[in-house]
């Protein structure tokens, strides 16, 4: 692990270990095409995460890149902790679904965005 100076980073690795404990790390995955989606349940929702390039749907993580900061959020923290770990929930579909999947997910996230904003 690199060493961060951030006090924030306690708390995250509590917050992404917590995830990762309760399987809410979760990679779905779509035939024929092999198409992979990473997902993480947060507290408030289910956001869409990628490791590479580091991206999370989350309020958290948009405020990391428009204020300048570390591009980071917890969520990001427990990919990388599950992996580690080996601690993935994988769910496999269809092509045809990753519409009405990302649909539905973009839904609930929406929901209670105003959360995080405090941060
Ligand atoms: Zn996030």
């Amino acid at each position: 692990m690199m060493s961060r100076p951030a006090d924030d980073d306690d708390s995250y690795h509590a917050k992404a270990s917590k995830i990762v404990d309760s399987g809410g790390v979760k990679r779905h995955i779509f035939k024929p095409s092999g198409t992979e989606i990473w997902t993480v349940v947060g507290a408030e929702g289910e956001y869409l995460v990628s490791d590479d390039p580091p991206l999370c749907t989350c309020p958290a993580f948009y405020f990391s890149l428009t204020r300048g900061k570390k591009r980071n959020c917890h969520h990001l923290i427990a990919v990388e902790l599950a992996k580690q770990e080996d601690h993935v929930a994988t769910t496999v579909g269809r092509d045809e679904e990753i519409r009405i999947f990302l649909k539905l997910l973009c839904e609930e996230a929406s929901e209670d965005d105003s959360s995080q904003l405090n941060e």
